[in-house]
C-alpha cells in the first residue's frame, strides 16, 4: 500500500476542484478581457471565483490578486511593500528566521539594495512572540512578514496578536499563509493582515496558481508586467481553470475545516507518541500552537535522505525539510534556526498528513520509521562512536 504522507510539499487535487475546472476547459474558453459573450461568460466565472475566495478569508473580491502561486504572491507583497517603505525614506524589514525561500530569497535580494531586515529568533518553543514584533519595530520599519505556520515543522504563529501590534504601529503586515489557508480558520480582517499570500495546491487544488490578499489602499507593485488584468496589478490572460478549481477547493477545505481538523490531529498525535519512543530523537516545532498535519522529528546519526529512500522503498512517501532543500547538502534553514545543529538536523523526517490519511497507514509508518532507523544506525560509525562514547549523544 502507498502512502502519502508528504501533503506539506503538495496535495492531491480533490475531485470537487477538478470537476470545477473542466467546464472551464469545454465551455468557458473565452478570454475574460474579451468584450463578446464568450469572454464575457469566462469573465463571469472568474469574478464568481474571486467572490468566493474573498468569502473564504473574510475580505472584499476587489482585494483578491490572482498570481501563478504562493511564491509570486509573496515576491509581490514584499517588493510592493518595499518600494512603499523606500519613497518614505524606510527600508528596515522584520521577518523570521524560518521563513519560506519565496520570503527569504526575496528579502536578500532587498538587502543587496541596502535593505537592513530583521530576522526573528525562533530556537524558543521554535517560534515567536508577538512580543519580539513589537520590540522590532523602529521609526524606519516598512514591512513585517511573517509566516502563518511553517511548512517543515508545523509551527503556527501568532498571528492576530502581530496584526494588532503593525496596525496600533502603522506598519504594513505580510503573511505567508501557504500552508494555513485551508486549514486553519483565517479571517484577515479581524486578525489585521494587510496581504496574505495563499496557494491552491497546499489545499488539494491545481498546482501554478495562487492568490494575494491586498488591503484596499495599499499600493501594488507588478511583478509581471503587461496587459491591465488583475486591476493592472498582475499581467497575463487569467488561468480560469486553474483559478476556479482554487475556488472550489478552497471552499470545499473551509466547509469541512474543523472534521478535517480534528481527524488530521488525531493522526499527527498518534504518529508522534510512536515516533517518540524511538531514542535519541526529538520532535521539532511548536508542540502548543501547530498545524493540525504537520509531524517534524530528528534522529540522531542518521542521513535524513537514506532514511527517506528506505520509506519510499516500503511505499511512503515523505520528506526531509522542505522540498526545495533536498538534493543539496545544507541541511534545512528551519532546522538550524531552531537551533538544531548540523549533524541533527541532517537527520530529519517530516510526514505530512491531510483527511485521505487512515489509521492503517500511520501504523504502517509507525511500523517502518523505527526499523529503518534502526537499520541506519547499525550502519552508521557516527552511530557506533556515540555507542561507544567517543563521542556524546545531542538528543
Ligand atoms: C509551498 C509554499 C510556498 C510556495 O508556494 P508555490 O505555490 O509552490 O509557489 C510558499 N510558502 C510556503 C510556506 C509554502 O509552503
Amino acid at each position: 500500500m502507498q502512502v502519502y504522507a508528504d501533503n506539506a510539499a503538495t496535495t492531491k487535487i480533490s475531485k470537487t476542484a477538478l470537476d470545477a475546472m473542466m467546464p472551464c476547459f469545454e465551455t468557458y474558453y473565452g478570454n475574460p478581457s474579451s468584450l463578446h459573450t464568450a469572454g464575457q461568460l469566462a469573465k463571469e466565472q472568474l469574478e464568481s471565483a474571486r467572490e468566493r475566495i474573498a468569502d473564504c478569508l473574510g475580505c472584499e473580491p476587489r482585494e483578491i490578486y490572482f498570481t501563478s502561486g504562493g511564491s509570486e504572491a509573496d515576491n509581490q507583497a514584499i517588493l510592493s511593500a518595499a518600494r512603499l517603505g523606500e519613497r518614505k525614506g524606510k527600508k528596515h524589514i522584520i521577518s523570521t528566521a524560518f521563513e519560506h525561500h519565496a520570503v527569504l530569497h526575496t528579502l536578500q535580494k532587498l538587502e543587496k539594495e541596502g535593505f537592513e531586515v530583521t530576522y526573528l529568533d525562533v530556537r524558543e518553543h521554535h517560534n515567536i512572540t508577538a512580543r519580539q514584533v513589537q520590540d522590532a519595530i523602529r521609526p524606519d520599519t516598512c514591512l513585517v512578514t511573517v509566516m502563518y505556520a511553517n511548512n517543515e515543522i508545523g509551527s503556527v504563529l501568532p498571528i492576530g496578536e502581530i496584526g494588532a501590534i503593525c496596525k496600533a504601529a502603522g506598519v504594513p503586515f505580510h503573511t505567508d499563509a501557504v500552508q494555513a489557508v485551508g486549514h486553519l480558520p483565517i479571517h484577515v480582517k479581524q486578525e489585521n493582515i494587510d496581504m496574505l499570500s495563499l496557494s491552491a495546491h497546499k489545499f488539494h487544488g491545481p498546482k501554478g496558481v495562487g492568490a494575494l490578499y491586498c488591503r484596499r489602499g495599499l499600493p501594488l507593485v507588478n511583478v509581471i508586467e503587461g496587459g491591465a488584468q488583475e486591476r493592472g496589478k498582475r499581467a497575463g490572460t487569467e488561468n480560469l481553470p486553474a483559478i476556479c478549481g482554487m475556488a472550489a477547493a478552497l471552499e470545499e477545505a473551509c466547509a469541512h475545516m474543523e472534521e478535517n481538523a480534528a481527524k488530521v490531529s488525531a493522526l499527527r498525535d498518534r504518529l508522534i507518541a510512536g515516533l517518540s519512543q524511538i531514542p535519541h530523537s526529538a520532535r521539532n516545532g511548536d508542540p502548543e500552537h501547530c498545524l493540525p498535519g504537520i509531524v517534524s522529528f530528528c534522529f540522531e546519526g542518521i542521513e535524513g535522505e537514506s532514511l527517506l529512500l528506505l520509506l519510499d522503498a516500503k511505499g511512503i512517501c515523505a520528506s526531509s525539510g522542505s522540498a526545495c532543500t533536498s538534493g543539496s547538502l545544507d541541511p534545512s534553514h528551519v532546522l538550524l534556526a531552531i537551533g538544531r545543529v548540523h549533524d541533527v538536523a541532517h537527520g530529519s523526517l517530516r510526514l505530512s498528513l491531510c483527511a485521505d490519511n487512515t489509521q492503517e497507514e500511520i501504523d504502517q509508518i509507525l511500523e517502518a520509521v523505527p526499523q529503518v532507523v534502526e537499520y541506519l544506525r547499525n550502519m552508521s560509525p557516527v552511530w557506533r562512536d556515540l555507542q561507544t562514547g567517543k563521542r556524546q549523544y545531542i538528543l
